[in-house]
């Protein structure tokens, strides 16, 4: 998440700094700061909003080492306070933190009893507290008995007032160095060093590093280590797609991640009280987010036995039957005036009201009493994916607290599942399709509302009808489009929907209808009928859901970049529809 940028050498080192937090600026963020280090204390600017006015003048620092951040709330809104840099309470050490800091709440709770002052809400400050607790004259050697203390996900750089060494320490959170002649910085990634060196170090989770003008040392496990130097000659543009070509592809990948952060994010302490009890929910969303709220309704019918009623936010306030105890709205941006509406419908008639949305301190988060945050990322390309990912996450999760049955395993091996997909028959599927005018998209039960969205992704990015039915209501219309020209992907898993998805899938054959199959590998029953097989590892209903999610969202992307279409911005088409 977010932005870190870190300078040592002979250079002013303010312009530097802001310089390369514009350069991180597409990760996304809130607020942004930067400190400097002075003979006593630090200058320090951090403000909320965008960096883009800022300039600052050479007369407010000409200190030549200093770190910056750029901020994407996790813990506490987006405000001046909030923003980082952070520092200790003598104003001596000085920290910016990517990432979040899981058990900051037991720790920031001993820093207090022990009589350090917090100046804000973030999990993030309490590493500059407790680097003050342990430093004895080594900035390093402060890091490295803090660091086993925290748990969650942290590149951190830190500073001390006098000095012109940053430390800077990494786990599950990216962190580079670049190396130069006299001068070497720090980053998340080599946007913000590329025109000054094209030497960079890819810190290890756990390494700790210390830099400072000429040289550089990295520790692990508190023993001196080397890590490969590699030089690279990329464009700011390559590096900031981390070497994919598209930010759609890339979000594609990080999806196994975000669905472990999703499902950890929500504990049976911290899901809201409402959802705890409630007999039945209504869910209300738009686009992808209310095909996460399908999948919640069959999934939750299932496993738990409560009613749990789907609606389209633009539809939510025509509707005129009792809602259900506990409105649950779902909105990436937490923006979607649509899903705003409904939650206020909802509020007005006293119901309980749930956001689960990826920005902190959004509209939504305004408009409902309680959150569930997706802890996804900033999703830049306009297509929803790792968003639409984090959201099934905590949706799963919420069923498996208010199950009798369990569902950790199932839902701890997911995100390994996620990321065994065969490329191969993709790319024969896409060459099947790419020139079609239409695509139907059929399944049973939850891989109904699977297809929906598989549909939605296809049409969003490659301009190509798609349209996503229950395999049982093809014969009540649509087989009548039904033809060579017209191929269909169908999912046939093993399970209640089998036999009769094999019957549908011969139904179509018999109008020589090209059919894709997603079904279990080894299915030699489906492969002998099918054109195209798509195959997933057996796995638990649950992880097919995400399997079968993870290959729709390659299709249209393979399908869209056959076709050469503008895939992160497609036509029409906005991030976040503020509009009814
Ligand atoms: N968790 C920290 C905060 O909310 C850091 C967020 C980030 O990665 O920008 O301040």
């Amino acid at each position: 998440m977010c932005g870190i940028v870190g300078y040592t050498g002979f250079k002013s080192a303010a312009p530097i700094l802001t310089d390369g937090l514009r350069k991180l600026e597409y990760r996304g963020y809130d607020s942004y700061g930067i400190v400097i280090p002075e003979r006593t204390g630090f200058f320090i600017h951090k403000a909320c909003g965008r960096i883009s006015g800022y300039i600052p003048s050479p007369e407010v620092s000409s200190g030549t080492c200093g770190i910056g951040h750029t901020r994407w709330a996790t813990h506490g809104d987006p405000s001046d306070e909030n923003a980082h840099p952070h520092t200790d309470c003598t104003n001596s050490i000085a920290i910016v933190h990517n990432g979040i800091i899981e058990n900051y709440s037991e720790l920031k709770r001993g820093l207090e009893k022990r009589g350090h002052v917090f100046r804000s809400e973030t999990d993030s400050e309490i590493i500059a507290h407790m680097l003050e607790e342990a430093y004895n004259g080594s900035l390093f050697s402060a890091m490295k008995q803090v660091i086993p203390y925290l748990t969650g996900s942290f590149a951190i750089l830190a500073v001390h007032a006098g000095d012109g060494e940053i430390v800077a320490a990494r786990f599950k959170s990216p962190l580079a160095l670049g190396i130069g002649d006299g001068e070497l910085f720090a980053g998340s990634d080599i946007t913000p060093m590329i025109g000054f060196t094209n030497r960079f170090i890819f810190l290890d989770d756990g390494d700790i590093a210390v830099i400072t003008p000429e040289t550089y040392v990295i520790y692990a496990d508190g023993i001196k280590v080397s890590r490969d130097i590699q030089q690279l000659d990329l464009s700011p543009d390559q590096v900031r797609k981390g070497g994919f070509p598209h930010f759609m592809l890339k979000e594609i990948y990080e999806g196994p991640d975000v669905f472990a952060d999703a499902i950890r994010s929500l504990t049976s302490e911290t899901l809201p009280e409402p959802i705890k009890d409630a007999g039945s929910f209504t869910v209300v969303g738009c686009g992808s987010s209310y095909h996460a709220g399908l999948i919640f309704k069959y999934l939750m019918e299932e496993a738990v036995a409560v009613p749990v009623r789907v609606e389209i936010g633009s539809e939510f306030k025509y509707a005129r039957t009792p809602l259900s105890e506990v409105i649950i709205g779902i909105s990436q941006s937490g923006e979607t005036a649509d899903t705003l509406a409904a939650l206020e419908k909802g509020r007005c008639h006293n119901h309980s009201t749930v956001a689960i949305t990826n920005v902190l301190n959004s509209s939504i988060t305004r408009m409902a009493e309680n959150t569930c945050f997706m802890h996804a990322g900033p999703e830049i390309s306009v297509a929803a994916t790792k968003s639409f990912i984090a959201q099934t996450g905590i949706l799963m999760q919420i069923i498996n607290i208010r199950s009798n049955e369990r569902y950790d395993e199932v839902l701890g091996r997911i995100s390994h599942l996620m990321q065994i997909v065969s490329l191969e028959p993709l790319t024969e599927a896409v060459n099947l399709c790419k020139d079609s005018l239409h695509i139907f998209f059929v399944g049973r039960g939850v891989m109904y509302p699977v297809m929906m969205e598989g549909a939605l992704k296809m049409k969003e990015i490659s301009y190509i009808h798609a349209e996503a039915y229950a395999a049982g209501e093809l014969k009540h219309g649509p087989f009548a489009l039904l033809g060579p020209e017209t191929p269909v992907i169908a999912v046939c898993l093993p399970g209640r929907t089998y036999h009769v998805m094999i019957s549908n899938i011969k139904e179509m054959k018999a109008r020589k209808t090209p059919v894709i199959a997603i079904g279990e590998e080894n299915d030699t029953e489906l492969s002998d009928i099918v054109d195209i097989m798509i195959p997933v590892p057996g796995a638990h209903l649950w992880q097919h859901v995400l399997q079968v999610t993870v290959l729709l969202q390659l299709f249209a992307y393979h399908t869209a970049a056959a076709l050469g279409r503008d895939i992160d911005k497609p036509r029409n088409l906005a991030k976040s529809v503020t509009v009814e």
